[in-house]
């Protein structure tokens, strides 16, 4: 089974979804090195209005020239006016969004994909453990738990990065624990000023003590991460259907005809890229798919 349905599409993907619509670049946030926040606004006004999209969705971006790039949505689901990409360089396309400036325009189509769990995690506990660039479309979720607190148990985000400076959105860390998230933070390796963790994202499940009737796990990050993190939610005997993966494989139409970013059956642009470990299961240990 696929993890969500699309309650709310806009209508931009349901018309022409292969039609890129400009935006332009209002401003650039460096969250880390080579990690920029790009904060987008369509120039048509109809656009603005009725762009919708739900935490875990993506866009395509376009640099025309170069390509497109599926770039999860990092912003929060209410702020319509201004939509947040958290970009990693990686390539070609990334590297030519990266050389773009305040005022610039890029070519973006969406909303795509599933989205994580909104409606399945009401009055769950929620653990979100994210690595790197995995924390982007599980920021969009927190800013929507952060608006509807009460609606959900205990929230704990684990977040790992490699060193220090490579983690993303610090800055937030402090509201996010005001709004009632606990925060793990985690590094490969220290350096003189780090006082916090030291180790991978899944180790640190075991400073937790988790319900296991009502809990759901969301993950996005390497895909070997993700391995050992499903490892340990299951381990704690949380069902294969309450674990949640992103899987941000290599794409490049975003509507399941090019075959890119197939998974056994599945397209991740369409599928997913949410889906639970239970309808991934049978592909996840198969070398080479
Ligand atoms: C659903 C989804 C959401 C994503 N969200 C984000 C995001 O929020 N921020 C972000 O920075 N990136 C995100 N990515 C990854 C991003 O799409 C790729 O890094 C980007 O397309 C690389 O394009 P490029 O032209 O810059 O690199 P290319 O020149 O195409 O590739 C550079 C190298 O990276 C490899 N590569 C390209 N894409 C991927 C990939 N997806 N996984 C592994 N290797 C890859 C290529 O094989 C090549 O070796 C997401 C991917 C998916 C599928």
């Amino acid at each position: 089974m696929i993890a969500t349905n699309l309650s709310q599409t806009s209508a931009i993907t349901t018309s022409r979804p292969m039609q890129s619509h400009w935006a332009e670049i209002v401003e650039i946030v460096q969250e880390a090195p080579a990690i920029n926040t790009f904060w987008l606004r369509f120039l048509n006004e109809d656009l603005r209005k009725n762009y919708t999209f739900q935490p875990g969705q993506f866009n395509m971006l376009c640099v025309p020239g170069f390509g497109e790039s599926a770039i999860s949505i990092s912003s929060a689901p209410q702020d319509r006016e201004r939509i947040g990409h958290t970009v990693r360089l990686a390539g070609n396309v990334t590297n030519a969004i990266a050389r773009l400036q305040v005022g610039d325009t890029l070519g973006m189509r969406g909303p795509f994909g599933t989205h994580w769990p909104v409606e399945e995690c009401r009055g769950q506990d929620i653990y979100i453990a994210a690595g790197g660039i995995g924390l982007p479309p599980l920021r969009s979720f927190l800013y929507h738990v952060l608006r509807n607190r009460s609606d959900f148990g205990r929230v704990v985000v684990i977040y790992g990065a490699r060193t220090p400076p490579d983690l993303q959105f610090v800055s937030e860390y402090e509201a996010w624990k005001a709004g009632g998230i606990e925060m793990i933070v985690t590094v490969d390796r220290g350096d003189e000023n780090w006082t916090g963790s030291v180790g991978v994202v899944p180790i640190m499940f075991y400073q937790l003590r988790m319900d296991a009737r009502h809990s759901v796990v969301l993950t996005c990050g390497p895909e070997i991460m993700i391995r050992f993190v499903i490892f340990e939610a299951l381990a704690r005997r949380i069902p294969a259907s309450r674990i949640y993966v992103s899987m941000e494989r290599n794409m490049k139409c975003g509507l399941g005809f090019c075959g890119h970013c197939q998974i056994g059956p599945f397209f991740v642009c369409k599928d997913g890229p949410v889906f639970t470990y239970e309808t991934l299961q049978p592909y996840f240990n198969v070398e080479e798919l």
